[in-house]
């Protein structure tokens, strides 16, 4: 298993830099993060693009495919939620277990599998170990910290409420985790609203398998709502919104309060931020950004099945018309662009999202305020890319 790279940082620094880099997105942070051109200005957000856990997974992929020119490399699924960075692993011959065709059944020791910045099932590590394959581990620091804390919520014999998306690969590494303890028990709550539903059974109980039908994916094997909501710790996937992880940490202390009183409560309660600083910066760099500029509309940059990429564009929307495209083709031309309609509910992983089109989308005839931000698994690159198609766009409507 190599967990902190394969020594060859400096030897794949320089192919990196040629696909993730971009001069142009240097020069605008050199130039106080502003860019204009004829009647276009962009303002750039502080903190965008690739988290140092996503930089390290990239790296240490490229690492593995120097390291190992000879043998089968496999990702368990995507490495991080763009497209753009799985599908040059893909054409360095990176293999994808998701991919309906590959097995992980069949893989022997010859096999090398890279685990995502997200990590892995213990189902899935376990299997893998068992078959003997070499473990490249690029699971992000701020994902075991979240681990940890379920950790000790399992042991102390809390239930884990996680705060994320059911069908997410980091999610689901992190429900996974409490079936180590005898006691470990999970259950995962996507919004305000799920969590209302738990916190009304907390408060009154309530017919548990009407509970258990509700959120029968959420919850870990054996639950027992009566039993598993009498003590619980709330986490969260790194990449949520915080204002609404804040706004469900108080809804359950609320709900245990009620039910049992302020006495004791920190033996029926317990809550650990766990949304990771990456996220907390990118998040706080566009709600500044949307304070301090006056904007006309704001572009946000990342895969569709990005889940902070998604979380930007819902901050953005509440102030200005927002269109979270994947890439620069996302912007069709000076009329017309290709975009998700932000708050659309996560896909299943592999599906494909669907998209809108927007016409007029650039107001006529004054100078136009865009702003700019990218969720951490989008590199400069792209970025760069979507700067270029605005400046194409600015000569052309003059
Ligand atoms: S978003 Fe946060 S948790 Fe996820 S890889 Fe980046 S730094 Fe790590």
């Amino acid at each position: 298993m190599f967990r902190k790279g394969l020594a060859l940082k400096k030897e794949v620094a320089g192919q990196l830099a040629a696909d993730y880099h971009s001069a142009l997105i240097d020069r605008i942070r050199a130039a106080d993060y502003q860019w204009h051109k004829e009647r276009l200005r962009v303002h750039l957000a502080r903190e965008f693009g690739f988290c140092y856990g996503v930089d390290r997974a990239v790296d240490y992929a490229y690492q593995t495919r120097r390291r190992f020119p000879e043998r089968p490399i496999y990702l368990t699924g995507e490495i991080i939620h763009n497209p753009q960075v799985n599908g040059r692993l893909r054409a360095a011959g990176i293999r994808f277990l998701s991919d309906p065709e590959e097995d992980l059944n069949s893989l022997g020791p010859d096999a090398v599998v890279i685990l995502p910045a997200f990590g892995v099932t213990i189902a899935t590590l376990t299997q893998l170990q068992r078959q003997g394959c070499t473990l490249v581990d690029t699971t992000c620091g701020s994902v075991l910290n979240v681990w940890k804390n379920v950790h000790r919520y399992a042991r102390d014999g809390y239930t884990a409420i996680i705060h994320g998306k059911v069908r997410h690969e980091e999610t689901q590494a992190t429900a996974s985790q409490v079936l180590q303890f005898p006691t470990g028990r999970s259950l995962v709550v996507l919004d305000r609203a799920e969590a209302g539903i738990v916190c009304d059974f907390i408060r009154h109980g309530g017919d548990e398998a009407l509970f258990s039908a509700r959120f029968a994916e959420a919850m870990s094997p054996g639950f027992v709502p009566h039993r598993d909501l009498q003590h619980v710790g709330l986490a969260n996937q790194t990449t949520m919104l915080m204002t609404e992880s804040l706004a469900i940490a108080e809804m359950l202390r609320q709900a245990m309060v009620d039910r049992y009183g302020d006495t004791g409560l920190d033996t029926r309660y317990r809550a650990f931020d766990t949304i990771c600083s990456a996220t907390q910066d990118r998040q706080d760099a566009i709600m500044a950004l949307l304070e301090d500029s006056d904007l006309d509309l704001m572009i946000v940059i990342g895969g569709y099945n990005s889940s902070n990429t998604r979380n930007l564009a819902r901050l953005a929307r509440q102030r200005v018309p927002t269109y979270h495209i994947a890439d620069a083709t996302g912007l069709m031309s000076s009329r017309e662009l290709r975009h998700r309609p932000v708050d659309t509910g996560q896909p299943a992983p592999g599906a494909v999202v669907a998209e809108a089109r927007t016409v007029d989308w650039l107001p006529g005839e004054r100078v136009v305020t865009i702003g700019l931000t990218a969720g951490a698994s989008t590199p400069d690159a792209i970025v760069g890319q979507v700067v270029e198609r605005l400046a194409m766009f600015a000569v052309e409507i003059g």
